[in-house]
């Protein structure tokens, strides 16, 4: 039977508890799991990509069937390339409801053999998000115990 290969794409700007939980859930159902950073040449990071992608890297290098990549491309031609047919997304709230549903139709638009799978984020990392860290962060406040590294 053919690999079920899913890409779990976002800027992971940082890559925070959020993400890890949903990346291990994501790499319990998938075959593959491909933690996708995108690149985004419009937009400077707070965290250069090739340090976050070796911090994901070393946050899940217990699990085999997870790789880190980088792209700059679309979503789902990234998809596409590597032979990923899912898309995993965590859902936190209906503000990303609002903005993954909207994002999943194009998605499927550009490439209608891509399938988005959701999981609804663990009640206790649901407040987390990269630009809360960062915000802590940048004024010198403590950021552990939204990170695991
Ligand atoms: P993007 O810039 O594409 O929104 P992010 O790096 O912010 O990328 O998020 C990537 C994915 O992780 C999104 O599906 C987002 O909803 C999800 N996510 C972000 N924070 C959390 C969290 N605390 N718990 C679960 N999922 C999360």
């Amino acid at each position: 039977m053919e690999k079920k290969i899913a890409i779990f794409p976002g800027s992971f700007d940082p890559f925070t508890l959020g993400h890890e939980d949903i990346a291990r859930r994501g790499a319990e159902i998938f075959d593959e799991l491909v933690v996708s950073i995108g690149i985004n040449s419009a937009k400077s990071r707070y965290v250069p990509v090739e340090k976050m992608k070796d911090i994901i890297s070393k946050s899940l290098i217990d699990l085999p069937n997870v790789k880190v990549e980088t792209y700059q491309e679309l979503t789902s031609s990234f998809a596409k390339k590597i032979g990923a047919k899912y898309i995993l997304r965590g859902l936190r709230n209906t503000t990303d409801f609002e903005y993954e549903n909207t994002i999943a139709q194009v998605n499927n638009y550009l490439n209608d053999e891509l399938e988005t799978v959701y999981l609804i984020t663990e009640p206790k990392l649901a407040f987390i998000s990269s630009s809360i860290v960062r915000e802590i962060h940048k004024f010198g406040g403590d950021v552990s115990s939204f990170l695991s590294y």
